[in-house]
């Protein structure tokens, strides 16, 4: 098991070399409003942007946007509650290394970390929203194909770190402590159970495969799958704010109950 001390002898070091963007915007929301520090910090990911639209619909919607669209409607949301200060990898239609959102997480000192994607897959019948947890070996070929595609977003970052070989994901991966999987699984239980009472699910749809993007050692990491863009009913459900407000409230009940299981270490509440 990592050690908080190997941690940061060994990972925070190989962390900190990464380069860093100017462009991040931190923790706006939070500093609008004063809140206390001690509330807990949900940390935001909506995949892609700038010139990495993510999947394209199969009527040209761009991931993209329907991820920021997503993650904004959330980031009130949960806002509202008065109970979490919410910070974001991206708050425009900027992109962001893959590495560069775990560490921006990081810095920020992030409870947990929620990346919102609506990716696709070669088969447009599939349809459903699922939700993913890191491993190094996938649950499924379809969960690993998503990854792989999802990982290929670095092909965008010329000029900078590209994605880690995969020998140094898994090496992180091996990595991250018992009790960071432990939780990962309990938000992902917990989204899970919220989205399948409003929005339809793929098959088995709590699912791993190894996405850089949940590799953080200390900070439960999940990484929603909303729908596919690549079939025509999710992809049309995500272009409506109406559903995306549903989603959004989905996922914010998996996030009080997930806090509130894992303060109290009873099971997820309803
Ligand atoms: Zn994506």
């Amino acid at each position: 098991m990592l050690t908080r001390r190997v941690f940061q002898r060994m990972v925070m070091p190989a962390l900190a070399s990464l380069p860093t963007l100017a462009a991040v915007a931190f923790n706006e929301a939070a500093s609008a409003a004063p809140v206390r520090s001690s509330l807990p910090l949900v940390m935001l990911d909506p995949g892609h942007g700038g010139m990495d639209p993510g999947a394209i619909g199969v009527s040209g919607t761009f991931e993209k946007y329907i991820a920021i669209n997503t993650a904004m409607e959330l980031r009130r949301q949960l806002l509202a509650t008065g109970r979490y200060r919410v910070a974001m990898t991206r708050t425009r239609d900027v992109f962001i290394p893959l590495d560069q959102r775990v560490v921006d997480a990081q810095r920020n000192g992030a409870s947990l970390f929620v990346s919102m994607h609506a990716d696709a897959i070669a088969n447009p019948a599939v349809r459903g929203a699922s939700v993913y947890t890191l491993a190094t070996h996938p649950s499924d070929a379809q969960s690993a194909m998503l990854a792989q595609s999802e990982n290929a977003a670095d092909r965008f970052a010329s000029g900078q770190a590209g994605a880690p070989s995969a020998a140094v994901t898994n090496i992180l991966a091996s990595l991250v402590r018992r009790e960071t999987r432990t939780e990962s699984a309990l938000m992902q239980r917990a989204v899970v159970d919220s989205l399948a009472r409003n929005v339809p699910l793929l098959v088995n749809p709590a699912r791993h495969a190894g996405f850089i993007v949940l590799q953080s050692a200390e900070i439960p990491s999940v990484l929603v799958e909303m729908g596919f863009m690549s079939n025509r009913a999710d992809e049309a459900a995500l272009r409506q704010p109406a559903h995306r407000a549903v989603v959004a409230a989905a996922l914010k009940g998996a996030v009080e109950r997930y806090f509130t299981a894992v303060a109290t270490g009873a099971p997820l509440g309803g």
